[in-house]
């Protein structure tokens, strides 16, 4: 009998396991994953950057978890010697009218306690000789890493201290009485406490103990493009336009990756597949659900002049590069080429009101993670945390 039993090996699950672990090293932990390797979904597939909090409401999750998940990360990082790179990010207001916009995100940042310089025309093109803007932040603590790696990592941690990773199981019924009995394809394993970080399927999990919720998962593809190696010098820090405030999603941005690369993306896009990375990618169980929950037909109404903009995007390079054009004009179709896409679950109300924050739900033994957007891998340690000391107050 394991005394936590984790469903899924993205980023979250293992810093899940990975905190227990060190609070109380006399828990035996196993980890369930459905694949044959750790990280190979959103944490995979995301664009690599260790978030600084500026974006979001002050005392919210998402805040915490990125401000304090910005330090945890680069600590672990530093302690294991994972490649990551504190480059900074800067946000940038390409015309007048998105002033009042850039200005709300400093006093944000403020608000946030968060350390960032507003950037003059000028001062904007010293930092980024080739972008084209009137004002910007700059955000020196974002950085960059690779989530893999780091996953893999923590694999390792958790393995050597005689916890259990079982790859290629995926749980498919789950009966909580006592204790938590989890059923795979291949076995029967019993928990006293179970935690579903099963990211894209986690309200599937979260409904095979037995709890409904007025919410679904939708996937959002996420396209990137990335430049050639020629083009790369236009890139030195991160780079990203100023968000649309009503929109969850941050907009087309620069990202230097850590292998030296640099990305361009991603939009987002209703994926018809939930582990679906092409765009041919579909599935019928997984398009039915989103089309029969009557959510999405609110959101798909409120948000139909972005969502077709992410559409247009999505099948005309004309229309992404004139997106990034506007933070820099001089990039051409000719600098970029096709990146690989990622997934982003985001929870869905029936009200078609996306979940901003972190949602965590309570069970008899168990706690269902059950939205874990971006900054989540950011901020993976301290949902770890937030996961142990909820157990505490239980
Ligand atoms: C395109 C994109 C860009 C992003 N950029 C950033 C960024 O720059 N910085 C940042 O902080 N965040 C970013 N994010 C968000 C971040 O990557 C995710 O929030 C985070 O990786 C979520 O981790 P997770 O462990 O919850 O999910 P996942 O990584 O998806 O892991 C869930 C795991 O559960 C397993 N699983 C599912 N069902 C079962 C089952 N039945 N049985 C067993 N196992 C199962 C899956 O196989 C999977 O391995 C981005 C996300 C995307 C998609």
């Amino acid at each position: 009998m394991y005394d936590y039993v984790i469903i899924g090996a993205g980023i979250v699950g293992l810093s899940v396991a990975y905190t227990i672990q060190k609070k109380q090293p006399d828990a035996f932990i196993a980890v369930l994953e459905k694949e044959e390797a750790a990280a190979l979904h959103q944490t995979g597939n995301n664009s690599g950057v260790i978030h600084s909090g500026i974006y979001y409401p002050p005392k919210s999750f998402k805040a915490a978890f990125a401000k304090n998940g910005n330090r945890s990360m680069i600590t672990f990082c530093e302690e294991h010697e994972i490649p990551y790179e504190q480059c900074g990010k800067i946000i940038v207001a390409t015309e007048e009218k998105q002033m009042a916009s850039l200005q709300n995100l400093y006093k944000r940042a403020q608000d946030n306690e968060l350390t960032v310089y507003w950037l003059e025309e000028d001062q904007l093109k010293e930092r980024e000789p080739h972008v084209k803007g009137v004002a910007g932040i700059e955000v020196p603590s974002t950085g960059i890493v690779n989530y893999k790696t780091v996953s893999d990592k923590l694999a390792v941690l958790i393995q050597e201290k005689g916890n259990h990773i079982f790859f290629n199981e995926q749980v498919i019924s789950i009966n909580e009485n006592d204790e938590v009995s989890i059923k795979t394809r291949k076995q029967t394993i019993n928990g006293k406490k179970m935690v579903n970080c099963a990211g894209l399927h986690s309200d599937r999990i979260a409904k095979l103990a037995g709890y409904h919720m007025d919410m679904q998962i939708v996937p959002f593809r996420g396209e990137y493009y990335q430049l050639k190696e020629e083009a790369r010098h236009l890139v030195k820090h991160l780079i990203y336009p100023v968000p649309n405030p009503d929109f969850p999603f941050l907009g087309v941005h620069f990202t230097r990756m850590i292998d030296g690369g640099v990305e361009a993306g991603p939009n987002a896009v209703l994926g018809l597949k939930r582990e679906g990375y092409s765009k041919m990618d579909w599935n019928v169980k997984d398009l039915t659900q989103v089309l029969v929950f009557p959510g999405f037909w609110k959101l798909a109404s409120s948000y139909i002049r972005e969502g077709t903009a992410e559409m247009v995007r999505s099948v005309s390079k004309k229309s992404f590069i004139k997106s990034l054009q506007k933070l820099i004009p001089e990039i051409t179709e000719n600098d970029i080429e096709k990146a690989p896409a990622g997934v982003r679950a985001q929870a869905l109300r029936l009200n078609g009101k996306l979940v901003d924050d972190f949602y965590i739900v309570k069970g008899k033994h168990s706690l269902h993670v059950c939205n874990a957007p971006s900054p989540a891998a950011t901020g993976s340690l301290q949902i770890g945390e937030e996961v142990f000391q909820r157990f505490q107050e239980s």
